[in-house]
């Protein structure tokens, strides 16, 4: 049964990362909803071609009409995503921390992806999302207490 919910979770990760992809790409650009598409021929994407990993596999990496590379980017925020939300699951946090960790977590690889593909994450842009998700997620639950000292102490050294 652990085994089972384990790879639920992980398989969540993948999904939540394949998400995460596509905010990065598209944050401040385009529609979250649109459908996706091959950069180098422009051709809307099968649902099967969309697979978090399973797709880059199979398609060996590579578009299927035009045969044109598809970014390592994409499988690894994936598995990046499902090895985090794994390891908060292992952790064997009560279900609401681990909701709150696994969206903390997620808002962090979005930061660190959108930052390594545009290097414009700002401080004040990560300070934004931050709070965001301080005030929306984690200020009422109890995962603010664990968090509270290295907030005050991130606040103290910026002043
Ligand atoms: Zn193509």
């Amino acid at each position: 049964m652990n085994v089972l919910i384990s790879a639920g979770i992980f398989l969540l990760g993948l999904a939540i990362g394949s998400f995460l992809n596509v905010l990065v790409l598209r944050f401040k650009t385009s529609s979250i909803l649109g459908r996706s598409f091959c950069f180098s021929c422009g051709r809307t994407l099968r649902w099967h071609e969309l697979i978090p990993v399973a797709s880059f596999i199979t398609l060996r990496g590579r578009c299927r009409a035009c045969r044109a590379k598809i970014s390592w980017q994409y499988p690894m925020v994936e598995l990046l995503t499902g090895f985090a939300f794994l390891s908060l699951f292992n952790l064997g946090l009560e279900p609401a921390e681990f909701l709150f960790s696994a969206v903390f977590f997620s808002v962090l690889i979005f930061v660190a992806v959108y930052d390594w593909l545009h290097k414009n994450c700002t401080e004040d842009k990560i300070l934004f999302i931050g709070e965001l998700v301080l005030n929306d997620f984690l200020l009422p639950s109890e995962f603010h207490k664990e968090l509270k000292p290295w907030i005050d102490r991130y606040e103290k050294e910026t002043k």
